[in-house]
């Protein structure tokens, strides 16, 4: 666990941070994640992936009230370039990849457009919009991006109150198989 300890203080230290404008914290939101990823039974890496997916938004001291403030702080870039220090591409693509798989996936499935809660329809005006026909296939078309897009889903679905989740050093035991 000596590898990863500055990632698990940072995500303990995010059990009193809120997830956006959620209900619940970061820390619960990242747990909900990686148990969606462990149930949909996804490989180590995707788990992980779904475990530190906003660890951007953790490591960036001005993430604060940015979206809402309009100002997009590319969380996806910051948290894929910190975990670089520990995974390879399996990990970092997704997480990469998350925010821009939001923007495809308002293209590809109108459903899933209506279905977006408020704090993420806000998130996604900073981000861009829906991707045009155009975008969507490029973006599709890149390594891990069909991950990136799973990952999406359990992002969105991971929001839920009071849900009870595996612990953390559950997850991480997952992390410590691929760390680098
Ligand atoms: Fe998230």
């Amino acid at each position: 666990m000596d590898r990863l300890s500055p990632i698990k203080e940072i995500l303990e230290r995010s059990g009193d941070a809120r997830y956006g404008g959620e209900k619940i914290s970061q820390l619960q939101h990242a747990l909900q994640c990686a148990a969606l990823a462990e149930d949909a039974g996804c490989d180590a890496a995707l788990i992980t992936a779904a475990l530190l997916h906003d660890i951007g938004h953790l490591v960036d001291q001005h993430a604060e009230g940015a979206a809402a403030a309009g100002v997009d702080r590319r969380h996806e870039d910051i948290g894929s370039g910190y975990l670089a220090k520990f995974f390879g591409p399996e990990v970092t693509l997704p997480v990469k990849l998350h925010v821009p798989a939001k923007r495809y996936l308002c293209a590809v499935d109108a459903a899933y457009l209506s279905g977006l809660s408020a704090a993420s329809v806000t998130s996604l005006k900073v981000q861009g919009g829906p991707f045009s026909e155009e975008e969507a296939a490029h973006f599709i078309a890149q390594p891990h991006a069909a991950d990136a897009v799973r990952l999406r889903r359990w992002d969105d679905l991971g929001k839920t109150p009071n849900k009870s989740t595996p612990g953390l050093d559950h997850f991480l035991g997952y992390a410590e198989t691929i760390v680098q």
